[in-house]
């Protein structure tokens, strides 16, 4: 595959071409003003065009819903005792993120501004708030669910914040992201056939925007020696997969994934089916942020002059 040229970095590249690099396409996103780099690498404020294509695909996303299911728009934090019920903090310890507090009197400011005016950053008073960092949408709805799972299965939709420790120059791997996931929990037959919908469907939905995805067999990042036996026994059972495009010639990058969890949340969190067994749950994810990026990438850095098609397809 070829880059864009300098001179037309800004334009929609040719099929079967994408930027040479991580760097080239983070240049072009600054340099459009798409994107706006903080003092931490990784974490972008967003222009108005930008945050306009994320809220766009975020529509489309929901519109692809079969049912007229619920629709739930979560916060950035969880309860700390979900959080931690969920196991993410065992799986992913480098990715996730702890929210501090101040619970403290008088003495304890004394000792913050004593801390902060020798340059350190108040760890030393602060205090573990009793809300996290969410970092996989889907997390935070299993802890609220009616345990009593219906015949026909549950199913809804759920948006909102994810944030990840993961800092990287690749304009792909922010710290703080979006996704919108179509979630079910039901009986194993019900949470399988969600899968096996949502995959093909993801990937021509994402294909009419003009994007060539291909579906690959994948695994959560599960960290250290643990992690990477945990991390094949997901990619043997066949339980993640991928909806990965070409944005940058450096790697492929996903922008979507369907999960299929088992009983892993339904065991934490007594989800029941009414034959009396444990519900299984599965999720269909679309990276809302790396969806406007691959359209970008794709179609050009100015939404405005994207093919009618796609501008029709994103309503
Ligand atoms: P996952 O739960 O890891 O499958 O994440 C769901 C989707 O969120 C992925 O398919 C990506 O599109 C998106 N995503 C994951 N990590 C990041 C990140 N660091 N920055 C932006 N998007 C991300
Ligand atoms: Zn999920």
């Amino acid at each position: 595959m070829t880059s864009p040229t300098t001179e037309t970095a800004g334009s929609p590249r040719a099929p079967g071409t994408c930027y040479a690099d991580a760097a080239a396409f983070r240049s072009a996103l600054l340099d459009a003003g798409l994107l706006v780099p903080t003092a931490a690498t990784g974490l972008y404020q967003r222009s108005g065009d930008f945050e306009d294509a994320v809220r766009a695909v975020e529509a489309w996303a929901g519109s692809l819903r079969l049912d007229a299911y619920p629709r739930r728009s979560l916060p950035p934090i969880l309860p700390r005792a979900d959080f931690l019920q969920t196991d993410y903090l065992r799986s992913f310890p480098d990715l996730a993120g702890i929210v501090s507090v101040f619970t403290g009197g008088d003495a304890e400011h004394r000792a913050l501004l004593e801390d902060l005016d020798a340059g350190g950053n108040g760890s030393t008073v602060l205090e573990p708030a009793e809300t996290v960092l969410s970092s996989a949408v889907c997390h935070s709805v299993y802890p609220t669910l009616d345990p009593a799972i219906p015949d026909e299965g549950l199913r809804l939709e759920a948006s909102g914040f994810a944030f990840r420790h993961e800092p990287s120059l690749d304009p792909v791997r922010m710290q703080s992201f979006r996704m919108l996931e179509h979630v079910c929990v039901g009986t194993p037959a019900q949470a399988e056939a969600h899968r096996d919908v949502w995959l093909p469907r993801m990937a021509e939905g994402l294909g009419s925007l003009g994007l060539d995805v291909r579906i690959e067999a994948a695994n959560d990042p599960f960290f250290g020696r643990v992690g990477r036996m945990l991390a094949a026994n997901q990619q043997q059972a066949s339980l993640k997969h991928e909806l990965v495009v070409d944005i940058h010639d450096e790697k492929p990058t996903a922008i979507g994934s369907t999960n299929y969890h088992e009983d892993h949340f339904s065991v934490l969190f007594d989800l029941t089916t009414p034959d009396g067994n444990l519900a299984h749950s599965g999720c269909a994810a679309f990276g809302l942020e790396r969806i406007a990026l691959a359209l970008l990438s794709r179609h050009g850095l100015e939404p405005g002059h994207w093919p009618t098609e796609v501008r029709r397809e994103l309503g």
